[in-house]
């Protein structure tokens, strides 16, 4: 199956929500989060542990401030708390079967568990307040930017650990209003920078990840007419397809598609109307086919290779003769407004790979399938040559031999095929 690749030169599939600085499609933004996944792991990973660690050597402090007393056994309590939520929920993140809402689930709890221990900490030392605003801050900073989590979630954790924080400083902190009003300040700033720091990483990661998919689109479509190129049909979806069809015991068949007398519409109407050809035929093609399933190759100049997944003889013969009847009844229409008609052959090859051995490479297909297409040029152009594939067993290697043919000028749509063989 055809992975879908998403299209840089579509900008709805990348707009970004300048709220909530994600991307608008939630394909985009899944298949962002994916390809972060990794990354975003990782710094989740160290950002735990060392949170994890800070919590439960800060409760000397609380010794410090209290003795060894019940109170300072129940804070320790609650720092162990995070700990271990932090070290649940790294055993959580190893190996989940949804890893992004995985890793938001861990990344939340910790944060929460996290503020609220800090908040009965707060509770249970009141007379230090300025130093919690000053601990405060820098949790601000983590939360925003080191804890990789969605930033409309850090977002209101953060402002809802504020809130709390200044209410229990102002009911127990015993705090002037100068002091009450510099603590405020002091949030905000840290809430204000963390928040564009935030935002600012989570633009820059989404702009990376877009200009990486502008290289992708690059380097596995054809320019001209955005079928993908030859390259990735080679490095990538030939392989692929032809072993899941042997997998799964699937059929797979190529259909070779040549656009008849092109080179006489160059000489007629000019190299730049052959090219509004070539574009409106590939248009075609690829709208005539399953999207995400099926692929659209450009093989060579006004060729194309179409992969048809899971698709046997019947069902690529069906979809050959929709194409050949589109092409022939939609001319292109060029920059100057001429309408050019055209029209193409076809050479479609269906493979079993039920019944196929292991020889059956994707040069012999590519080489079988070419046969068919020059046999439909031979035959006149305009129509639709075609075989399944058949191993002979002899011992000599495979053949195939075009066991039909489709008269395309029999009947409009009749896909009953006559043994040739
Ligand atoms: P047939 O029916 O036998 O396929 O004849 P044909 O004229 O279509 O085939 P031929 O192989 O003789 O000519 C193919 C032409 O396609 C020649 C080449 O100049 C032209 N061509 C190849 N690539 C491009 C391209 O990107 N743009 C344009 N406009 N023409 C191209
Ligand atoms: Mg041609
Ligand atoms: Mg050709």
């Amino acid at each position: 199956m055809a992975h879908k690749t998403l299209n840089p030169e579509s900008p709805s599939d990348f707009a970004i929500d300048p709220l909530r600085v994600e991307f608008r499609s939630a394909e985009t933004e899944l298949a962002f989060q994916r390809h972060h996944l990794n990354r975003s792991r990782s710094s989740l990973r160290l950002t735990l542990i060392f949170c994890s660690v800070f919590y439960l050597a800060f409760a000397m402090t609380d010794v410090a401030a209290l003795g060894y007393g019940r109170v300072a056994l129940v804070l320790l309590v609650g720092r162990m708390l995070v700990a271990i939520t932090a070290i649940m929920g790294l055993h959580l993140i190893r190996d989940p079967s949804e890893p992004v809402a995985a890793q938001w689930l861990v990344a939340s709890a910790a944060e929460v568990v996290g503020m609220a221990t800090f908040m009965l900490i707060v509770w249970f030392r009141p007379s230090e307040i300025p130093w919690h605003a000053m601990s405060l801050c820098i949790m601000l900073i983590v939360v925003y930017v080191f804890i990789p989590n969605r930033l409309i979630i850090a977002k209101g954790i953060a402002v809802a650990a504020t809130a709390a924080f200044i209410m229990i400083a102002v009911d127990k902190g015993n705090l002037t209003p100068s002091d009450a009003l510099t603590m405020s300040m002091l949030l905000l700033l840290a809430n204000s920078f963390g928040l564009v720091a935030a935002r600012r990483y989570h633009r820059l990661w989404r702009d990376e990840y877009r200009g990486l998919m502008d290289l992708k689109h690059l380097s596995v479509r054809d320019h001209l007419t955005g079928s993908y190129n030859r390259r990735h049909l080679h490095e990538m979806q030939l392989p692929t397809e032809i072993a899941r069809a042997r997998r799964y015991k699937h059929w797979l068949t190529m259909v070779v598609c040549d656009i008849d007398h092109f080179k006489s519409i160059n000489d007629a109407y000019g190299h730049q109307t052959g090219d509004a050809v070539l574009q409106h035929v590939s248009g075609m093609l690829q709208a005539m086919t399953r999207e995400h399933v099926d692929s659209v190759v450009r093989y060579g100049g006004e060729e194309f290779l179409l992969i048809l997944s899971q698709t046997d003889l019947d069902g690529a013969l069906y979809v050959a003769e929709r194409l050949r009847a589109a092409i022939a009844d939609n001319p292109t229409v060029d920059a100057a407004g001429r309408s050019i008609a055209t029209t193409a052959s076809f050479g479609v090859l269906a493979v079993n790979f039920s019944v196929v051995g292991k020889e059956v490479t994707e040069k012999s297909l590519i080489a079988a399938a070419d046969t068919l297409l020059y046999e439909a040029k031979k035959s006149g152009r305009n129509n639709i040559q075609c075989s399944e594939w058949s191993d002979e067993s002899t011992g000599q290697g495979l053949s195939f031999r075009p066991l039909t043919i489709y008269d395309s000028g029999a009947s409009d749509m009749c896909l009953r095929h006559v043994d040739a063989a």
